[in-house]
Parts: structure tokens; sequence; C-alpha cells
């Protein structure tokens, strides 16, 4: 039976038709691209969306068509945004901070008819137009005083959104009907296409709505600083208006000081963005003894957030910090950390290490653990493996079938994230399975360390990778990147890091450098740093025992069991990257970004660059005077996780020793306990008058005492191959095995040398006189 209520399909410029309706007065703020402040409001946004709707229409786009936006956040992209949607185009958001060959590899693939582009981002696109043949026009994000003479085929916004006609009928679409495209960074393989449908980004909105979820409320002033292109401004372009509240939209200045000025200026109670950025924020705040009046909370994802900004947020200015988790896959809200009532019910300090993991999923998010053998794993909080994620909003398949099959045979996608899960439901993201470092066949997070090393007084951003050893495959190095006019030793960071990792996880070095490489979402490039490490040789590894040429191989690593492989032969890194034209540019350095390669406008120059720019990277480590690391990791010494699992340390150790090692011990686990289950069985049967007494209990107390002794020489043994197969993994089933042949055989001699006479123990002790 069908239910009876009304076909209301979920499409998303109904988002808009109701900001106009009942908040349309309410203020949408940005800092234009052209530099001054620009004020709007929701009913304006909609009429002029309405008209970017028949301005499309007219240059010929059709329903299902892609059209592209390479822009900041503005109140013109937002018009753009919803005048695509409305009719029924996609609307792909292309991300500025890719290298000019990756925007016109995402663009021919998304086979792009129009992109909507702030003047930023202009010369690179005229330069690089021969190469994008889909693409019939450029619309510029600006009005005709600020338009470019002499750009043939540029068409200037405003006036666009002038001549066209104000009457748009909008919707009229399946909610399946796709509304947005956004491609991943494609650190393996080629990027690819994550394309949401209206009725994805509506229940998206919905549940980011939930005052668990983000929460935010009409009475809040929001401030995304997290871009439109990067995973949809995390829904905020959706939620904002969906409530009511006011927007203010950062254009292209991401640095500190911009950013606190519009905190300050236009009220602003909620923001969300990357971590580098609020750590921007806090330094330009210490710095300039800057004061925070009206922020409230702010939304932290894209990478972990560090204990020190959370501390830094809530101590110093008063602000509430929410860790959130996702990914574009994710539309993209995954987890948030907001507590529930057990949680709440702790003191500060306790909550605070709740608020540093991921968090639980909100309704419409399934999430599971799994292993290498897709088996379910405990949510004990120290268990990690693969985090595989499943619901309504979340990809079922890339654009244009890339990748092929992704979903596992129960429908969840497998998010290359390796994490754990606790009885609160509770994620911490480890690491990401391709940045996870091994050593001695154990797990080292990089995560976890880079985030402690970040809290040092001195340090503004720190980056941990995994550099080759000869003995033990990996080890941590520390990057750091240090305050402006600030100077520090190894020693420092090495003391600062003591006791707060497990001594076995302590970097074998640490490197100042002038910069750490951002990616184009903002968060740390790991592959651009170990390629930049390359030739970096640890001071624990001689030089001529390390191949640099490994660094840039990093086996693929195990899930949860951490058996490392026989050492992987191929450069994966560098055939990771198999969507540049030609095999030989995927060695070559990379080239500077979009927004550096253009001549900086007035508006754009100095101010974006902390967020955008590249600096000087120097692949020299520091000197360092101390004595050197000591070398790891020590056996038996057991990991003290700080909020993360920590793997427990171990000694190398092979599949198939492993496999075997598990096998017999549980072998011995039966043996060991066959003594005891002899004589039990026996009386047992003799009690229900099952067994005929005299033949069963005397085979059974007879050749009880000789099981023992076998399952004691057992479980001797099983420590042994717990020895050899990784002690610190199978130690604790070894141990126990052994215990238990030596309580059972105990147990008999004890009896045997204080009751002989007892009836349990006489038969046994005199069986050939029986
Ligand atoms: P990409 O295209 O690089 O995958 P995304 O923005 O989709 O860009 O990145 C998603 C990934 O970012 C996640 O799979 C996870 O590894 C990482 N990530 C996102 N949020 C967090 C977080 N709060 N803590 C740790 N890692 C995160």
């Amino acid at each position: 039976m069908q239910g009876l209520m009304q076909d209301w399909p979920l499409t998303v410029e109904k988002i808009i038709d109701h900001a106009k309706a009942w908040h349309g007065g309410r203020e949408v703020v940005s800092r234009s691209v052209e530099g001054p402040i620009v004020r709007t409001t929701y009913a304006q946004i909609h009429a002029r969306a309405q008209r970017v709707s028949n301005a499309l229409l007219a240059l010929g786009v059709q329903p299902g068509d892609r059209v592209a936006t390479l822009a900041w956040n503005t109140g013109r992209h937002i018009e753009a945004w919803y005048g695509i949607m409305g009719i029924g185009a996609v609307c792909h958001t292309l991300n500025p901070r890719l290298f000019a060959e990756q925007l016109c590899y995402i663009v021919n693939h998304a086979e792009d008819k129009l992109i909507f582009t702030d003047l930023t981002f202009l010369p690179v696109l005229l330069e690089n137009r021969p190469k994008m043949p889909t693409v019939q026009h450029i619309v510029v994000l600006t009005d005709p005083d600020h338009m470019p003479k002499d750009v043939p085929g540029a068409l200037c916004f405003e006036t666009l959104v002038e001549q066209a006609s104000p009457d748009c009928v909008w919707g009229g679409f399946d909610e399946n009907t796709a509304a947005g495209l956004c491609y991943t960074s494609g650190t393996t393989g080629n990027p690819k296409g994550v394309l949401y449908s209206h009725r994805s980004n509506f229940l998206h909105t919905l549940v980011t709505m939930g005052s668990d979820v983000l929460g935010i409320r009409a009475t809040d002033t929001v401030l995304p600083v997290v871009p439109m292109f990067h995973a949809n401004a995390w829904g905020l372009a959706f939620s904002a208006p969906a409530v009511g509240a006011k927007l203010v939209m950062p254009g292209a200045k991401l640095d500190g000081a911009s950013v606190h000025e519009l905190l300050e200026t236009e009220g602003v109670t909620y923001s969300a963005a990357v971590p580098t950025v609020w750590q921007m924020l806090l330094t330009h705040l210490r710095a300039t003894n800057g004061k925070i009046t009206t922020l409230k909370r702010v939304v932290i994802g894209g990478s972990a957030v560090p204990e020190a900004i959370v501390r830094g947020f809530r101590d110093e200015y008063g602000v509430d910090v929410t860790h959130a988790w996702g990914m574009t896959e994710t539309s993209p809200l995954g987890t948030q950390a907001t507590p529930n009532a057990a949680i709440a019910a702790m003191d500060p300090e306790q909550q605070l290490q709740f608020k540093l993991k991921q968090g639980r999923a909100p309704l419409g998010i399934q999430l599971k653990l799994v292993d290498d053998d897709e088996k379910d794993l405990p949510r004990d909080g120290h268990t990690f493996g693969r985090l595989k994620v499943s619901g309504p909003f979340v990809v079922g398949e890339y654009f244009k079938g890339e990748g092929g099959k992704i979903l596992d045979a129960d429908g969840y996608f497998d998010t290359g994230d390796v994490a754990t899960l606790d009885e609160h439901g509770f994620m911490q993201i480890t690491d990401r399975a391709k940045d996870v470092i091994k050593s001695g066949g154990e797990w080292i997070s990089s995560i976890e360390i880079e985030n402690i090393a970040a809290g040092h007084p001195k340090a503004e951003l720190a980056a941990v990778i995994g550099v080759v050893h000869p003995k033990w495959d990996e080890r941590p190095l520390l990057l750091v990147k240090l305050n402006a006019g600030e100077t520090a030793t190894k020693e420092e960071f090495l003391a600062f890091l003591e006791g707060k990792i497990a001594k076995w996880w302590t970097p074998d070095d640490v490197v100042f450098v002038d910069d750490i490489p951002l990616g184009a979402t903002g968060k740390i490039d790991k592959k651009l740093i170990r390629d930049r490490m390359k030739d970096y040789v640890l001071p624990t590894a001689p030089a001529a025992a390390a191949p640099a040429v490994a660094l840039a191989a990093p086996p693929e690593p195990k899930i949860y069991a951490p058996e490392p492989e026989p050492p992987a032969g191929p450069n994966l890194e560098a055939e990771s990257l198999d969507w540049t034209p030609n095999a030989a540019q995927r060695i070559e350095p990379k080239p500077e970004p979009l927004v550096a390669a253009f001549p900086a406008t007035s508006e754009t120059k100095a101010e974006e660059a902390p967020a955008d720019a590249e600096v000087p990277f120097p692949a020299e480590p520091a000197t360092s005077a101390g004595p050197e690391t000591e070398l790891p990791p020590a056996e038996g010494v057991i990991a003290q996780p700080m909020f993360a699992a920590a793997p427990p340390a171990g000694r190398k150790a092979s599949p198939g020793r492993a496999r075997f090692a598990d096998l017999y011990l549980k072998l011995a686990a039966i043996v060991a306990i066959t003594p005891a289950a002899m004589v039990g069985v026996a009386f047992l049967g003799v009690q229900l008058n099952l067994l005929d007494r005299p033949a069963f209990v005397r085979l059974a107390l007879d050749l009880a005492p000789q099981v023992a002794l076998i399952s004691v020489a057992t479980g001797i043994a099983g420590l042994a191959v717990a020895l050899v197969a990784g002690f610190n993994r199978f130690w604790l089933r070894g141990l126990l095995v052994l215990a238990i042949s030596a309580a059972t055989l105990g147990a008999y001699v004890v009896a045997r040398s204080t009751g002989a006479q007892a009836p349990a123990a006489a038969p046994v002790a005199q069986p050939a006189s029986r």
C-alpha cells in the first residue's frame, strides 16, 4: 500500500524559494573580488538567479548540461548555482587550486558547456581555452566597469543578468535529476566526478540542519570560509538559506587578518573551515592581540583538528569547536563530534577527548569498519580498520562509471580512511590508508604525531611522513614550519612529543621547512612532500642502504592486521598520476597552481597568499646538534594511545608466520582445555548414569594428566611461536594457553600430593592398581 501524501520532489531550487518567501530580507554579504563589500538579500539572490537561468537558456544550455563555476565564495557565485540547478542543468564546481592540466582534464571529462569565472581566473582560462573544446561560453562574474576589454568570447555576468527576463519556471523535474558535480582531488588515479542529485543535496541539507549536526539557526550569521568549490562549502550555501541565516561570503581573501575583519564587522556567530585556516586566524589574533566578540561556534573538518586549535579557541576566545569528517563522496558531511548525553555529562577535559575524534554518524549515514577480509570489526575504540559508509547522500558510482564498481556487496563505499569506532559510536580517523607509516610491521599514525607537534608553541604547521628505512621499512620524519621569527632545535620537538606518543613512534628526525605545502583543498599535501623529500636520508639509516626511490613507492598498507607485504617494486606514487598527459610529466616537479600563476589583481595580491601560494620548501634537513633519536621500535613497548588507536608495537612478522601462529594457538588452546574437559565429561556422564563408571572414569583420569603434560609442552611451544610470529601481537594468547595448561597440571599435582585418598585424585594416582 502506498502512502497518500503529496508528491513534492526534493529539488534544491525550493531552498532558495523558501528563503525568498520566509527570509527574503535576510542579508547576504560578500567581499567582492573587485574589492568592496557587497550587500544583497535572499530575495534579491532569488530574483537574480532566475535571470541567470533565463540567460543560460538563451545561451543554449539544456537540462543535464554541465555548467562549471570557477569562483570564490560570493553572492554572485550563489546566484550562478541556483540559476544553473533551477533549470535542471548540472552545476560543476571547479577547484581553482588545481594545476592547469588537471583543470583541463576535468573540464573535458565533464564536457562543460559554459564556465562562470571570477576575474581572478580569467587569464588562465583564456590561456587554456583551446584545450577545452566543449566550452562554448565564458561568463565573467563581474560588472561592466571591471570587465576586461578585448577578451573575445567572454561575457559579463552583470550585463547578462540585466538583459535576461525576470520570470523563469524552475523545477518540474524528478528529484533524482543531477544537480551538482564535484571531482575528487585524484590522489589515486584520475580525478573522479561525484554527481549529486537534487534529492541527495536536499536530504543532506535537512540532515545537516539538525541541531546535533551543523545546527545553524535563523539567528546565526554564517561565514563559510570553506570554499563552495570544496565539497559544496559543506552544504552551507544550501543550509544557510534553508534556515534563514545571514550569510557572509569571504571572496578571495582567506588569510587570518581578512577573516578576522569579516568576523568582527559582520557579527559572525558561526563559521566553517579546514584547520589550516583556523591556525592562520589564531596566529593572527595572537600576533595582533585581536579580539573575538560575536563568534560562538566553528566547524572544523577536511583534516584532523589539532588539540591546540580546539584549546586555543575554547580557552583564549570562548569559541566552541565542532569537529566534523566527510568527503566529496559523502556530500560531504559524514560525522560530527557533537556530544551525546553520556559525553555531555563528563568534565570538560574528558569531553575534549571526544571533540578530537571525528564524531558520530547523523541520521542517513551508516558506518562500518572492516578488516582486509571484509570482516566487521568491533566498536571498541581501539580496533582499527577500513572505514566504509553508506546512505542516501553517499556516492553510488562515479560520473561516467570511472573506477568501475565502487560499492561492496552490502552497498557500502570504502572511504580509504583507516579509523576506529568507540562504544559511543564516535569514529576516529587514524590515518589515510596511503599515509599511515609502516614501521617494523606495525602502524604509526602520521596524523596523531603531527597534531601533537603542531601544538608546540613555536610551531605554525607540522607534517609527518614515512621515510624509507633499511631495517624498519619506514620511519616517521617530522617536518615543522615555525612561527615567523622563531628558531628551534630538533631536540625541543622530540622532547615535546615525549610521553605523548609511544616511544617507538618518535620521529627519527625533525626538519624545519619554510612552508608546508597545502593541496587543492587546503590540506597538507603529503604526496608533494614525499616527492620533495625523496632524496632525503634519515640520520638513522646509512645512505647506501636507503634507496631514495623507494620513498616515492610506499607499500600499500594492509589494514587491521598490520603485516607488511613484500617490498613494493614499481613506483606506485608515479603511477597514480597517470591521468597527466604523458609519463614524462609525472615525475616533473609540479607547476605552480593557478592562483599563483595568475597575475594578482589589486584585491588578491598579498592577502590570498597564505591560503593558496606555495613558498620555497628546502629539502635540506636542519642540522641537529644533539644525539640521534634512539632507534625504535623497542620490543615490548606498547603504544599509549592518546586519542587514536595505537597499534601494538611489535616486530616484523610475515603474513605466513602470523597465519601459522594464529592456527597453532587455536589448536593449543583446545589441547589446553582438553584434560579438564575429559574429567568433567566423565564425571558428568557418571552422575547422569550415561557412562559406565569404572571404564570411562578410569580412562579419563588415566589420560588427563598425560594430556595436561602434553598441553604444557604445547603451551611452551606456543610462546615460542608467538615470539617468532610477532610477539606483541600473540604474546597474550600464548601466555593464556600456557596458563590454562599449567593450571590444570598444577591442580592435578596438588590434588595428588594433598589428597591421594580423595576420590578424584586416587584413581589417577594409582591407575595401575585399579
Ligand atoms: P579529496 O578529494 O582529497 O578526497 P575530500 O575533501 O573529499 O577531498 O577529502 C576527504 C578526505 O579528507 C577524507 O577521506 C579524510 O581522509 C580527510 N578528512 C576529512 N575530514 C577529516 C577530519 N575531520 N579528520 C581527518 N581527516 C579528514
